[in-house]
């Protein structure tokens, strides 16, 4: 983001845009008001200050893990590092995080972390001893813990960081048996779950493909039904970006632009994602990608003529500044808050489809939670049912063709025999949750005459930890 743009966006609290869109949905829900500023709230922050030697010097970190709710345990939530870390960021992701929980059904409060580095300045040591003191701030003051809150990687933090996570979390709590379930997003030789990584962007990709099959929506648009040549730009070509960019390709979608932080990339035939990434790798940036034009100024990116826009990068991009030359029909929302509300009112006028962050996003959460009850099982997901199930079918297979003296394919008979792998259940699971997600926000919206689906899905949010809060009482 250029420097005129930051300080424009970053003019007011991404909290209170939150704040915002929460009374917007409450106006639909009957209820008192104690309860909704209850639920508004922020439970616990932590902010706290470390030292870690640097060389001959000592480093003062400034870093925060926010608990937004804590009516359902463990709290659950990325990660983030980001010189731009800030206590009001941290608290709004958390709060992010209750409410998308709370949407695809998984049994967290929402909770956020964050350091304030810059890790592509800092050695990978030091980013260890970092990551290793701030867990155990953590755990000095109970912030961590497989029943008590779980991170997650998020911006700035993979798999890496949530290994030295875990090894820290063991070493200092020896003999827990659960201590793998203390954090998710680990390696799956450390106990992860196939199909992790990719989650968020697969996650995004399931939920702009089931948009994308009503016709209601895409008639609204003046957009065919399914995903097939449709014109798709993605900015930020990270964990989640990357992932998204490569469904979206492989399911016929063309990706005519790509953006990051050196610049963009165009080509309106299309560009194939797999190509870049290794250009990437070879040179350190996407820019003069073969057969592509660069876009110096990356935000002019988001300009472009496509159908679909994904921001899968950083909040606040798509601001009141550049709303208005923004031509996508559709945009799914792979960032956590990457429209403003002064953003959101001008596209909502222009009618395009804005498909919300606390929905688009929740892959990541919900492969967080299979990687959780994994952890908690000891047992790896298809390890008990792959043999039986494929002895089952076999024995299915053999009534079947006896009966009707045929032999089926042997190609055709692997597919039909094969029993469920770890990466099978969790893709389905997360398929699953999305479709219903998006038919459940879709169904709000259209029962109540919500006037958006961000609002809808607010309301259904905030309808469930309503719910639970009423029946669990409050305490004392
Ligand atoms: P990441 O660090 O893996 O990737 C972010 C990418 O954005 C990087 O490649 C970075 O270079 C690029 N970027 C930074 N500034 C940019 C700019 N101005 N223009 C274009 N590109 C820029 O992070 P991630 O995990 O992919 O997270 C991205 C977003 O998705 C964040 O908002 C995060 O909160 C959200 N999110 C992530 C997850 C997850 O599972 N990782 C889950 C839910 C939401």
């Amino acid at each position: 983001m250029s420097k005129k743009n930051q300080s424009k966006a970053d003019a007011y609290s991404f909290f209170s845009c939150i704040e915002k869109n929460f009374d917007k949905a409450a106006r639909y829900i009957p209820i008192k008001k104690g309860l909704l500023e209850q639920i508004k709230a922020c439970n616990a922050v932590y902010r706290m200050h470390f030292p870690i030697k640097i060389g001959k010097e000592i480093q003062v970190i400034e870093a925060y893990r926010v608990q937004h709710s804590h009516h359902k345990l463990p709290c659950k939530g990325g990660i983030r590092y980001s010189i731009k870390v800030n206590q009001d960021e941290v608290m709004t992701l958390a709060a992010l995080m209750t409410y998308k929980c709370a949407i695809v059904d998984v049994p967290f409060g929402g909770a956020k972390g964050g350091i304030k580095i810059d890790p592509q300045i800092i050695s990978v040591e030091n980013i260890e001893k970092i990551t290793r003191r701030y867990t155990s701030e953590l755990i000095k003051k109970n912030f961590i813990g497989p029943g008590i809150d779980v991170p997650a990687p998020d911006y700035g933090t993979g798999e890496r960081e949530m290994s030295w996570i875990f090894d820290t979390f063991l070493s200092l709590t020896h003999g827990e048996v659960d201590a793998i379930a203390c954090v998710t997003g680990k390696p799956v030789s450390q106990g992860g779950v196939r199909g992790r990584k990719e989650a968020t962007g697969l996650g995004v990709f399931y939920g702009i493909r089931e948009l994308c099959k009503m016709k209601e929506e895409m008639l609204s648009v003046g957009l065919d039904v399914g995903l097939n040549g449709k014109k798709v730009i993605i900015q930020g070509l990270g964990n989640v970006g990357y992932h998204a960019a490569k469904f979206f390709h492989d399911a016929g979608a063309i990706i005519v632009a790509l953006a990051e932080r050196e610049g963009a990339i165009y080509n309106k035939k299309g560009l194939n994602v797999s190509n870049v990434i290794i250009h990437l790798k070879n040179t350190g940036s996407i820019l003069n990608f073969p057969e592509s034009k660069n876009i110096e100024d990356t935000e002019k990116a988001l300009e472009l003529e496509c159908d679909i826009l994904i921001p899968a990068a950083l909040e606040n991009v798509i601001h009141k500044y550049n709303a208005n030359r923004i031509k996508a029909k559709i945009i799914g929302e792979a960032a956590n808050g990457p429209v403003t509300p002064e953003a959101d009112d001008i596209l909502g006028k222009k009618g395009v489809i804005i498909v919300p962050d606390i929905y688009l996003n929740a892959g990541g959460v919900t492969v967080s939670y299979f990687e959780w009850l994994k952890n908690l099982s000891h047992v790896r997901y298809g390890r008990m049912e792959k043999r039986f199930s494929e002895n089952m079918n076999t024995e299915l297979l053999q009534v079947i063709e006896n009966s009707c003296k045929k032999k089926i394919p042997i190609e055709e008979k692997k597919m039909i025999l094969r029993g469920p792998r770890e990466i099978d259940l969790v893709r389905s699971g997360l398929e699953d949750t999305m479709i219903n997600g998006f038919h459940k926000i879709r169904d709000l919206k259209k029962s109540l005459k919500i006037e958006n689906l961000r609002i809808a899905a607010f309301v259904l949010a905030i309808n469930k930890i309503i719910d639970s809060y009423e029946k669990l009482g409050i305490f004392p």
